[in-house]
């Protein structure tokens, strides 16, 4: 990079950052993104699947690869190092809320009607990264149906079990963390977006 005279630097190469430099751009503003890993080729990601020191980004030990794994007391990170952040390494799994997320006291207010909001947006995404039905059928798929049909649950149960722990993940992190309504209850205002 030959000149740092920018209108705007965004740090980091993932979703977030790219798409924001790819609108900030597309508004007439000079715009630098900073990656602190490399770029990748697809020979470095097929390397890296017979090789964990390929894979790993552990720049202390030496290693710049582009999966990184931080583990506190409480939570496990995992995340991706490159040009393109977690877009490296995620499943490629493009679900979107549904109405029970918004309704959620934590961030319920954060807007009078998010859900709405947010829906062009989904939209565009839902364009730009070409969302299908996965059709491809894989052995892993074979062996959790096969594993539900053996315990006998259902599709239905399968959906119910889901939401179930995703509504006790939910309360858990309401417990531990509080909520916007919390807050407000103790007088405190709480953090704003
Ligand atoms: C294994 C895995 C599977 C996933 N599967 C899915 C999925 O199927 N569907 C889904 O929706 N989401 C999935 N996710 C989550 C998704 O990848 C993340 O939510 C998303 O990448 C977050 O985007 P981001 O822009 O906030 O950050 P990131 O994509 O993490 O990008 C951050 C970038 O910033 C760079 N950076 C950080 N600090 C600095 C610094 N100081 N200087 C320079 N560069 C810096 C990092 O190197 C990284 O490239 C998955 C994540 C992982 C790890």
């Amino acid at each position: 990079m030959e000149h740092f005279d920018v209108d705007i630097a965004i740090i980091g190469s993932g979703f977030g950052g790219s798409v924001s430099a790819l609108r900030l751009a597309e508004k007439g503003w000079s715009v630098a993104v900073l990656e602190q890993g490399r770029e990748l080729r697809d020979e470095d990601i097929a390397a890296a699947g017979a090789d964990p020191k390929k894979l790993a980004w552990a720049p202390a030990l030496g290693l710049k690869g582009f999966f990184a794994q931080d583990v506190f007391e409480h939570v496990g990170i995992v995340r991706g190092v490159g040009v393109g952040g977690g877009s490296l390494v995620y499943a490629a799994v493009l679900l979107e809320p549904k109405r029970a997320f918004y309704e959620d006291p934590a961030w319920r207010d954060l807007s009078a009607d998010w859900e709405q909001e947010l829906r062009p947006h989904y939209a565009a995404a839902r364009r730009m990264l070409g969302v299908v039905p996965n059709p491809y059928h894989g052995v892993q798929d074979d062996w959790l149906r096969g594993a539900a049909e053996r315990m006998g649950v259902s599709r239905e149960d399968a959906r119910r079990l889901f939401e179930d722990a995703r509504e006790m993940r939910e309360s858990a992190l309401r417990d531990r963390y509080g909520t916007r309504a919390g807050h407000e209850k103790n007088g405190d205002d709480g953090p704003r977006s």
